[in-house]
């Protein structure tokens, strides 16, 4: 009976919630960033003998720009990312790309792909690589040619190759997440610088472990180290090769009532819970229980390339239990798009809206400054003018007054000429 096809519309998945988020805080940038601009071009066309504004005051509001520009180009870059890590050959390519639902990453080949591989969507429909950042574009027509060409760039483990894989065959990718697969973290030395370079602004961290033994020392140490600099880590712990315990007798054990390989899942699933509850101390008991899944990559990743080809074809003929381990690997991909559509939200918008939020009221603060100041000098002006009015109208008293003494003044003179001048003519 074939398995349960999983839709994926994409209103459904939960990380549509950072998807419409990231929208909804870059168009709020973006009307931040026309506010600033409108502040600016109106302190530029400020005359500056005005007194309105100190040089300081302008270059505050110039670096505004600066500042809401570096932003929103953080902003548009932001995605959520997922890393994985896993000793060599517990299935990490595997996984990922089952979860991208194609071969995109080599697998099987061991210790030859010692450096970091991040797996990022791309518009269009060709598929490239780049290393580090050369940003020249190498073609990948094939994972065999992908697997190979790491082969031979012999990079060392620091390096990061970039997998441009078209969005539009992933809807993973097409919401923005990135997936980074690590070097196994048996063959490392360099297990902190690379913590610091690769893994800091991870949204979720994904261990695949071996279903086949207990979580090992290594893997142990990995979450130590990341959970030092971390102060609550997303982790999700994959039991990979699940398939594997389905035929073999020692995981069949246990009284008839107890469905097969039970027992060594409920001895696997305590262990793991311990170790994140009570040794990493990093979620509860009821929220770790939630974060182990027992699944089989492979058998994933065979089903999706069968049903991809060939809708609704049979599926390959797979162990035992199938299924189940085929829905448990969908619960798995339901939580983890939660959890990282939640977090990144969080760590990557929160902050920026409270940036947001502090531009707004510096520029508030700012043009009501303006503001004050300008109403001061307006009704500083208004008390000068109205001085000088008085000033004036005074001065204009004053002359008529004169006017009119000097008028009194004249006709006495001129009385008094007259009367001489008759005194002169005998008359
Ligand atoms: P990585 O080194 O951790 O990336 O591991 P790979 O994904 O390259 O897997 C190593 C080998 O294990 C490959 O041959 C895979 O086909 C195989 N493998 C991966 N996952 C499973 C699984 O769930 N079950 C089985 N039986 N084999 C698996």
């Amino acid at each position: 009976e074939p398995a349960p096809k999983r839709q994926h519309s994409p209103s459904s998945s939960p990380l549509q919630v950072f998807v419409k988020a990231k929208k909804r805080i870059n168009d709020i940038y973006d009307s931040i960033d026309g506010y600033v601009l409108d502040v600016v071009r109106f302190v530029n066309n400020i005359p500056t003998d005005k007194d309105l504004l100190t040089a300081d005051q302008a270059e505050n509001i110039q670096a505004l720009q600066k500042k809401v520009k570096g932003i929103k180009e953080v902003l548009a870059r932001n995605h959520m990312k997922v890393a994985f890590f896993g000793r060599t050959s517990n299935g990490k390519s595997s996984v990922i790309n089952a979860m991208l639902r194609d071969k995109v990453l080599p697998s099987g080949m061991g210790h030859t792909t010692h450096c970091f591989l991040q797996v990022e969507g791309v518009d269009g429909d060709e598929a490239f690589l780049t290393v580090g950042d050369d940003g020249q574009r190498r073609s990948v027509e094939s994972v065999a040619q992908l697997g190979h060409a790491l082969h031979k760039e012999k990079l060392d483990e620091s390096a990061v190759v970039y997998v441009h894989w078209p969005k539009q065959r992933c809807h993973l990718l097409r919401d923005d997440v990135v997936f980074v697969d690590s070097p196994g973290i048996d063959v490392t030395q360099g297990l902190d610088a690379w913590i610091d370079a690769h893994c800091l602004d991870a949204d979720v961290f994904v261990l695949v472990a071996n279903a086949e033994s207990t979580l090992m020392q290594t893997e142990k140490n990995f979450f130590h180290k990341v959970s030092e600099r971390l102060s609550s880590p997303n982790i999700f712990i994959l039991q990979n090769r699940w398939d594997q315990t389905a035929n073999e007798p020692e995981f069949v054990e246990g009284s008839e009532s107890v469905p097969e390989g039970s027992v060594v899942r409920q001895q696997h699933l305590e262990r793991t819970v311990a170790f994140l509850v009570d040794e990493l101390g990093v979620m509860t008991r009821a929220q770790a229980e939630k974060r182990v899944f027992f699944v089989s990559a492979k058998e994933c990743l065979l089903q999706r390339l069968a049903e991809s080809r060939a809708p609704g074809a049979l599926p390959p003929v797979l162990a035992e239990g199938f299924q189940s381990r085929f829905f448990e690997f969908q619960e798995f991909e339901r939580r983890f798009e939660e959890c990282i559509s939640k977090s990144a939200v969080q760590t990557k918008f929160e902050q920026h809206t409270q940036r947001g939020k502090s531009i707004a009221s510096d520029l508030q603060t700012a043009l009501s400054g303006l503001y004050d100041r300008a109403q001061a000098i307006r009704a500083e002006k208004a008390t000068k003018r109205s001085k000088t009015k008085a000033r004036i109208e005074s001065t204009d008293q004053q002359l008529n007054a004169l006017i009119e003494s000097m008028k009194d003044k004249i006709y006495a003179m001129t009385d008094d000429v007259e009367r001489k001048v008759a005194v002169a003519l005998g008359e």
